[in-house]
């Protein structure tokens, strides 16, 4: 169970309310969207966009979407290069 803010009153109302029980705004077109996050480290082999999709495809397939990426230069190598990537994906 997680908290909102009611649009009405501001006060911290349930997700799982159907209305918030200070003021009785009704709830139920309120979404929230709920994300999992996860950073990975993903090593490919090679440059260029192909190599990249390689290693993102089993995650890909999993649902994830990219967040944001950036080259991790301690770690990989020209030729084996390593991307910390940042990923969401629906609960
Ligand atoms: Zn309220």
């Amino acid at each position: 169970m997680s908290l909102i803010q009611c649009p009405e009153c501001k006060n911290q109302i349930s997700t799982s309310a159907v209305s918030c029980p200070h003021c009785g705004y009704v709830l139920k077109n309120v979404t929230v969207p709920k994300y999992e996050q996860q950073v990975v480290n993903i090593r490919c082999w090679g440059r260029g966009e192909g190599a990249v999709n390689k290693g993102l495809m089993p995650y890909i397939q999993q649902g994830w979407e990219v967040v944001s990426m950036e080259e991790d230069y301690w770690r990989g190598g020209w030729l084996s290069p390593v991307y910390k990537v940042v990923m969401k994906r629906k609960k």
